[in-house]
């Protein structure tokens, strides 16, 4: 048996990747299960999927907690979640990254493979999606699958759900990254992670209709303004530039911002007009006050 755990934000498609891989296993012989796990999350929060393949039927239900292989759809997580966490000795870890595996301090006694799959996503499918190109990716780094699998998988699970045409072109990008994925032993953690402690609430701490109060619970805040503690900066693939001489102060960008992360700021006392400031602790990069802005005054870059 092998278990994988995916590490992705919600609309990066972690879970269809998780699909494509049972698939793949499946068309080799095997049985495999593939399942997510949500909180109640939004578009571009941390999301987990998981793949299970065995050569046997499948009867473990969990979740999986003591991975082989681990896939990180987005390197920005590696600041945020211990990525490794439960990763068995001699596993690996498959990164979409710009950077080398060697510049990676994920842990030893494991494996790291990097890939940008945002660029060769960007290249091949005119879209920073990058669960097809890390699937090419942990077929060249794991060898658990093949690439033939990973293509038929991709073809099974894309095809069904965005069509045929656009299923190949995944699997273009699914080589591509197959083909410039690189891997390394990994080298000693640098970083440790503070253990949150699960909230689990007794029947006196449970907030009558919840979205009303705020609490302070063990495991941090709950409730209205709890998002502080949130900073969704870190959720970012591209970031807004502002260029505050087009600005002509509509107030568009900070009216449809959904983290609330956009302020108007006087820049120019003489001549009367406004520009804006981003709270980038908070701005995720959604790309919205871009789209928005009449003037073209801010553009999102990666
Ligand atoms: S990209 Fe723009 S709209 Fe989106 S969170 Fe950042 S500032 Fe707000
Ligand atoms: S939408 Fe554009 S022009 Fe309007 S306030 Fe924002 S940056 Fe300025």
């Amino acid at each position: 048996m092998f278990e994988v755990r995916f590490h992705g934000r919600g609309g990066q498609g972690a879970v269809m990747a998780a699909q494509a891989l049972a698939s793949a296993a499946f068309s080799e012989g095997n049985y495999a299960v593939a399942f997510p796990y949500f909180g109640a999350e939004r578009r571009g929060a941390p999301v987990l999927a998981f793949t299970r393949v065995d050569s046997k039927k499948i009867y473990r239900k969990t979740q999986v907690y003591e991975p082989d292989f681990v896939v990180v759809l987005d390197d920005s997580l590696l600041e945020m979640v211990d990525v490794t966490e439960g990763l068995k000795d001699g596993g690996v870890v498959v990164v979409n990254t710009r950077k080398k595996p060697e510049e990676l301090a994920l842990g030893e006694n494991i494996k790291v493979a990097t890939v940008d799959a945002t660029g060769v996503a960007l290249e091949v499918l005119g879209q920073p999606i990058t669960n097809s190109s890390i699937l090419g990716a942990f077929a060249k780094a794991t060898g658990a699958v093949s690439m033939d699998a990973i293509e038929k998988g991709i073809m099974d699970i894309f095809g069904n759900k965005i069509g045929m045409k656009i299923a190949e072109k995944n699997c273009r990008a699914a080589k591509a990254a197959y083909d410039r994925t690189i891997s390394a032993d990994g080298r000693p953690r640098e970083k440790e992670f503070e253990k949150k402690p699960k909230w689990l609430p007794d029947v006196k701490e449970l907030p009558i209709g919840g979205a009303g109060v705020k609490m302070e619970t063990n495991a941090g805040m709950i409730g209205p303004g709890s998002f502080l503690e949130n900073k969704t900066g870190g959720w970012r693939t591209f970031m807004p530039i502002v260029e505050n001489d087009k600005c002509v102060a509509c107030q568009l960008c900070w009216y449809f911002c959904p983290e609330g992360c956009i302020t108007m700021v006087p820049y120019d006392n003489n001549r009367f007009k406004k520009g804006i400031a981003i709270d980038l602790d908070y701005c995720k990069g959604c790309g919205i006050c871009a789209h928005e802005c009449p003037t073209h005054a801010i553009e999102m870059k990666r």
